[in-house]
């Protein structure tokens, strides 16, 4: 039997956006990893575990009960769904999508069971709707259940875990999963985002690096606020090896759960970063070596097809324990502002994790932040239902995505022409 899991269910993809067909949480992010991991050969290397919704009693340990009731109302009780969803920020909701949301917090939970039972060693959800923004009793953000949350919930109270490690490299914030945990020194929360002193979604003051966590959770919620556009390999892996890895090591985690959102990716709209499906084979890589390969993806963002596909394909063969593939080129140089911001955290956490510190430069950007998230928190209901932000991506980006897909699509046919022999 295969150590690598996988779990899904196609009905997930009934939950759709019916009256706008360009929304980008469709239907087709699900349908092309699918069946690139098909025509790769992947999935017949992976053990397909059986998916489930979650039950009631999962969904409570995260959710509140009129939550989870205003979600199966939308089953068949509200006439109108779409002026139900400008209620909330970024949602839509169809007839399938309280089945859909329950499947990928379900599916989530069944993946995190397997790997602390050991019946795999590690694996992937490959789930939608998205889960990370989801709050005790807020929809928001394309998510209505929060997936990661609920199964790490079920690992600490059914199985009595203590450390968790749940790493975010989704593009946006994880709020949801951060407030989920906030004051729980049994998970270390770690969220790599664009921010952009908070003009970027979700425009909070608490996505930003001095929100460590709060009484006995202090020192074990850390983010990782990107201020600029176009961060790339050397960028993650930057924070990975300067920050991530120290605390990781100091922690030793009992399991790692990544939200593996992949609209950080090179080519996605939304992210406009650069990050190579070649680079986060890397990033599932060094995860497997800091908790023993006690690992488990659950997807979140991936706005980009193409992108959002091989990035799941790279992930898994990593699981699958192929070879890395090399990391394609790229500019070198890691960020000055990201150096900065580096530092800063290691200073802030200095009475929780050890580091090799650097000296500190004072904050200055705190009142710009301040003044974007007044601007930001003006909005409220109605949101917008429509013409979901969908700047264009450059000719050139598509060029490298094209190039680098193609060195990655090689890569692995000569892989699989050596273990097949
Ligand atoms: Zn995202």
């Amino acid at each position: 039997m295969s150590k690598t899991g996988i779990v899904y269910h196609e009905d997930m993809m009934k939950h759709e956006c019916e009256w706008d067909t360009t929304h980008p949480e469709c239907p087709g992010r699900f349908q092309s990893c699918l069946d690139l991991l098909k025509e790769s050969n992947t999935l017949k290397k992976c053990h397909v575990l059986p998916s489930r919704e979650a039950t009631n009693e999962e969904i409570l340990k995260v959710h509140s009960q009129s939550h989870l009731q205003l979600l199966e109302n939308t089953q068949d009780g509200v006439d109108n769904l779409e002026e139900f969803s400008s209620h909330y920020d970024s949602v839509y909701f169809n007839a399938h999508t309280s089945r859909a949301a329950k499947l990928a917090a379900g599916c989530s939970v069944t993946l995190v069971e397997a790997v602390i039972q050991e019946k795999i060693k590690n694996g992937i959800a490959l789930v939608r709707p998205p889960g990370h923004h989801a709050t005790h009793n807020e929809f928001g953000g394309y998510s209505f259940l929060n997936n990661i949350a609920i199964a790490a919930k079920v690992a600490l109270e059914s199985y009595g875990l203590t450390r968790i490690l749940i790493v975010d490299w989704d593009i946006h914030h994880g709020q949801g999963t951060q407030r989920a945990f906030y004051e729980d020194p049994r998970v270390v929360y770690f969220s790599i985002h664009r921010y952009e002193n908070a003009k970027f979604w979700p425009h909070l003051r608490e996505s930003n690096y001095d929100y460590i966590g709060k009484g006995e959770g202090t020192g074990f919620n850390i983010n990782i606020p990107l201020n600029s556009v176009g961060c790339g390999d050397m960028d993650y892996i930057h924070i990975f090896e300067e920050i991530l890895e120290p605390i990781a090591k100091q922690y030793i985690p009992e399991l790692i759960i990544v939200s593996a959102g992949f609209d950080s990716a090179l080519g996605d709209p939304k992210g406009q970063m650069q990050v190579t499906p070649q680079c986060f084979a890397l990033l599932c890589q060094k995860l497997m070596k800091i908790s023993e390969n006690k690992l488990a993806l659950i997807l979140e963002g991936g706005y980009c097809i193409k992108a959002l596909s091989h990035c799941v394909l790279a992930s898994i063969n990593t699981l699958l324990n192929f070879p890395l593939p090399p990391l394609p080129e790229q500019k070198q140089n890691v960020s000055q502002t990201l150096k900065d911001v580096s530092k800063r955290i290691k200073v802030l956490l200095k009475d929780n994790w050890k580091f090799d510190v650097s000296p500190l430069k004072s904050p200055t950007e705190i009142e710009e932040i301040e003044l974007n998230v007044a601007k930001h928190c003006q909005d409220g209901p109605p949101f917008p239902t429509r013409d979901d932000y969908w700047p264009p991506v450059s000719e050139t980006t598509m060029k490298m995505l094209e190039e680098v897909t193609e060195k990655l699509r090689q890569y692995y046919k000569l892989c699989n022409s050596y273990t097949n022999e």
